[in-house]
């Protein structure tokens, strides 16, 4: 037996050698295919490039809003050049913002979802921009406000709007809520009676790519020419509801707005459920700047 055994011996250490070198060479082989594939694939090496600089450039925005939140934000130019990418990038002060809305009782998801979207800090002088996410009204040119986020998540969600619908606001003011609107797919109409506020949000809005319909004029008229609307928005408030608004109204739609004078109004929605019927349903105390007449610088 053991004499059997060493007479097999050479045999055995000759196969586990040509075994050894079939294994070498299918390595050998291996390694060289995936040489071959990567040279092939070099966009795919470049775009892996790309996404990490993307993400560098997403770090360095998260960075950005950080700072500001300290009050270090850059100056206004800079961060208007970059306000495509800060509205691409996740917002997380205006996702909390949002959260903060939720909890206060807004519940329409899609109303939500727009305020998580717009970046209210380019809406406002970069001063106040520490505060452009917190729940409250800021001053902005011409002694009037950008309203309170509670209020334009309210007013949106209780204009229940459907993708397509032709909508009116009076007051585009610093051009935040008609960026909300325009955030909902639909078709936006905004008039502002300043030239200065018109021109400035006018600005705002194209740099982050929103393009709604806005108007240097007075709200009181509407905009005969293009109505009928299936919503309008008053984000001013006057002492009693603008005739002409009502009937620039679809039969259907309605109109939201606070109603009332300066010392405090009611969030009213006027509903048009015939030729000349209306209904009108009440929703809460604001405080609103006053609807004037007529138009300015
Ligand atoms: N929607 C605005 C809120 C601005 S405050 C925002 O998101 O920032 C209300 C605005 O209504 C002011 O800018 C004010 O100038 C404007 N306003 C008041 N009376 C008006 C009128 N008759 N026509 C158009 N705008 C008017």
């Amino acid at each position: 037996m053991k004499r059997k055994t060493l007479h097999l011996l050479p045999v055995l250490i000759a196969t586990l050698c040509w075994a050894g070198s079939l294994i070498a060479h299918a390595t050998d082989t291996i390694e060289r295919n995936e040489k071959q594939d990567r040279k092939a694939n070099t966009p795919i090496t470049t775009q892996r490039r790309d996404n990490w600089e993307t993400r560098q450039t997403e770090k360095q925005e998260t960075l950005q809003m950080a700072n500001k939140s300290t009050g270090q934000m850059e100056n206004r130019e800079e961060q208007q050049g970059s306000n495509k990418k800060v509205q691409q990038t996740e917002n997380r002060e205006a996702i909390k913002l949002a959260r903060a809305l939720r909890r206060k009782g807004i519940n329409d998801a899609r109303v939500l979802a727009a305020v998580e979207k717009v970046p209210r800090h380019l809406f406002i002088d970069e001063k106040l921009s520490p505060y452009a996410y917190d729940d409250r009204p800021l001053p902005i040119e011409r002694g009037q406000t950008i309203s309170q986020p509670f209020t334009v998540a309210y007013q949106t969600q209780l204009l229940k709007l459907q993708p397509g619908e032709k909508v009116l606001e009076i007051g585009t003011g610093s051009g935040y809520q008609a960026a909300i609107l325009c955030e909902m797919d639909v078709e936006v109409y905004s008039i502002e009676r300043y030239h200065q506020l018109y021109q400035t949000a006018k600005e705002t809005l194209n740099k982050l790519g929103y393009h709604p319909n806005l108007y240097h004029g007075d709200g009181f008229k509407g905009l005969p020419e293009h109505a009928p609307f299936d919503k309008i928005l008053l984000t001013a408030a006057p002492e009693e509801v603008p005739e002409k608004l009502l009937q620039q109204l679809k039969i259907g739609g309605w109109l939201v707005g606070p109603l009332g004078g300066r010392m405090g109004q009611k969030m009213t929605k006027i509903e048009r459920v015939g030729e000349e019927k209306f209904r009108k349903t009440l929703h809460g105390d604001f405080i609103f700047v006053p609807m004037q007449e007529g138009t300015e610088k």
